[in-house]
């Protein structure tokens, strides 16, 4: 009944949401704010009538919209369902084995395999340095079919730097692809957008999901050379030319628009997560320097699968990962003010 492909697929399995009860659910990594004002605006206005109708399949204004607040041309973006659909689209484009394994960090996007399945591409993993860093000579002596690293990185949250991100593109074969997954980007790092036209070989990937509080929409975007970003639309004219629905494409815009909520709600973010990371740290607990809006710690009594197991008993929810290297760990997202409050309290009531 199913092709010899089908039965080697090894799914993604997304973080709990769960429907028993109601808890402070700090374990996908969603935004704690509403999206900007705009975007109910836009829900409220909406005329029904206009769902007769297909979706601009390229989603023209939006994109408009993305290479405005960027500072590129219109030619060098493409949008998505979720950045995962992007990503996959990447996937097919431009990683093939033949030319050798695609290189992603050790403990990373657990996506990225499940893509490298789908697709039949070979892969390998780079290891992290003992900090947890990644280090990018350990990628230019691999030399692979392509390179793709998230940054922040995920679940850990380190920031590689603008620098390294230059010199990781200088080091690395030009003909061959580089993808920066920056869907924590804007939680304080510096984004590679700035190098696309130095680097046609850079294609960096974005999202709607966190720093703009529209997981639910399912948008993110990509950038890079025309070249790049052209091949990516082949790939979408392949599989589905609507992958936007009509709603989403005007919530994005009302969103990317809005400069004065998004710095905001990701500084409150951000100054939540300094306080976690300080208040666990007295705590006693190992937090690693996080630049996303989520903290990557371990607790000192226990590993990370019965710190999970005791919060969720106390209603709150995080993330613990059974791989062998994060095991000490959990991932907390950063939420309201109260919400992390009632977070770190129940980590003293452990
Ligand atoms: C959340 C996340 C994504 C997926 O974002 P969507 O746009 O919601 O599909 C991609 N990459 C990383 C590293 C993420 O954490």
């Amino acid at each position: 009944m199913y092709s010899e492909r089908f039965t080697k697929l090894t799914p993604y399995v997304p973080g709990e949401q769960p429907q028993d009860r109601s808890y402070i659910k700090l374990n996908t990594n969603e935004n704690p704010y509403p999206p900007a004002p705009g975007v109910a605006e836009i829900l409220k206005e909406f005329d029904v009538e206009t769902l007769r109708r297909y979706p601009d399949p390229n989603s023209e204004a939006l994109c408009h919209a993305i290479a405005r607040e960027h500072g590129i041309k219109r030619d060098q973006v493409i949008v998505g369902n979720g950045s995962d659909e992007i990503l996959s689209f990447a996937f097919f484009a431009f990683f093939d084995s033949a030319k050798g394994p695609l290189l992603f960090p050790e403990h990373t996007y657990s996506f990225y395999p499940v893509y490298c399945d789908y697709y039949d591409i070979a892969y390998k993993k780079v290891a992290l340095d003992d900090d947890y860093g990644i280090n990018i000579d350990r990628f230019v002596d691999e030399k692979g079919c392509g390179v793709i690293v998230p940054n922040p990185n995920a679940p850990t949250g380190m920031l590689l730097s603008l620098d390294k991100v230059t010199e990781l593109l200088e080091r690395w074969p030009s003909d061959r692809v580089v993808v920066v997954d920056e869907a924590y980007i804007d939680f304080g790092g510096e984004s590679a957008v700035a190098l696309i036209d130095r680097f046609p070989n850079l294609l960096v990937v974005k999202t709607f999901s966190k720093s703009y509080s529209l997981a639910g929409s399912r948008l993110g975007w990509a950038m890079g050379s025309e070249k790049l970003i052209s091949a990516l639309y082949a790939v979408k004219d392949s599989f589905n030319s609507y992958p936007v629905d009509t709603l989403t494409q005007k919530a994005g815009i009302a969103a990317i628009s809005d400069r004065a909520w998004f710095d905001k709600t990701r500084g409150m973010v951000m100054a939540e997560r300094e306080r976690v990371s300080e208040e666990l740290t007295e705590l006693g607990w190992k937090v690693l320097p996080s630049a996303a809006n989520f903290v990557f710690a371990g607790a000192p009594d226990r590993d990370g699968k019965a710190v999970y197991e005791g919060l969720k008993a106390k209603g709150v929810l995080v993330r613990y990962f059974n791989k062998e290297g994060l095991t000490p760990f959990v991932r907390i997202t950063i939420g309201t003010a109260e919400e992390n409050t009632a977070l770190l309290d129940a980590v003293k009531s452990l």
